[in-house]
C-alpha cells in the first residue's frame, strides 16, 4: 500500500511512498480527486510499486502519518537554521557521475542556505 507523500509541480504529480520506502510518481492526471490529507485513483489506475511489486489496493491513498514533520522541517546541524534546502538528485547523480564517489555532495542530501553547510 502507498502513501501520499507529497504534491510537486502540477507536470510532475503526486510523490508516493510505498511500504518498502520505494518513492513513486503519480501524474495528476491519473488521480481522480486531491485533497491535503489524501488523493484519489481514477477508475482503472493501477498504482504498482517497481521494486516489490506490491498493489495498491485501494482507491484513496492516504496522507502518510505525520512522522514526517522532521523531514519537511528539516534543521541545520550547525546552525539550526530551518532555511535548509535538498539538493537534488539530479544534482547528487551528475556529481556522482562525474567525479564519483570524491564528490562532495556525495552522501550528503541537504544544503543550509544559512551557513552553507552540507550533510
Ligand atoms: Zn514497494
Ligand atoms: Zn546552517
Amino acid at each position: 500500500m502507498f502513501e501520499l507523500v507529497d504534491y510537486m509541480e502540477e507536470e510532475q504529480g503526486a510523490l508516493l511512498r510505498c511500504e518498502c520506502k520505494r518513492i513513486k510518481t503519480i501524474l495528476f492526471s491519473d488521480l481522480e480527486s486531491r485533497s491535503e490529507k489524501y488523493c484519489v485513483l481514477k477508475d482503472g489506475v493501477e498504482l504498482v510499486c517497481s521494486n516489490c511489486g506490491r498493489k495498491h489496493t485501494d482507491k484513496y491513498i492516504p496522507l502518510e502519518p505525520q512522522t514526517f514533520s522532521h523531514i519537511n522541517l528539516p534543521t541545520c546541524p550547525t546552525c539550526g537554521s530551518t532555511k535548509v534546502e535538498k539538493i537534488s538528485t539530479g544534482k547528487k547523480l551528475v556529481g556522482f557521475a562525474a567525479v564519483g564517489v570524491f564528490s562532495s555532495n556525495f552522501g550528503k542530501s541537504m544544503h543550509c542556505k544559512q551557513c552553507g553547510y552540507k550533510w
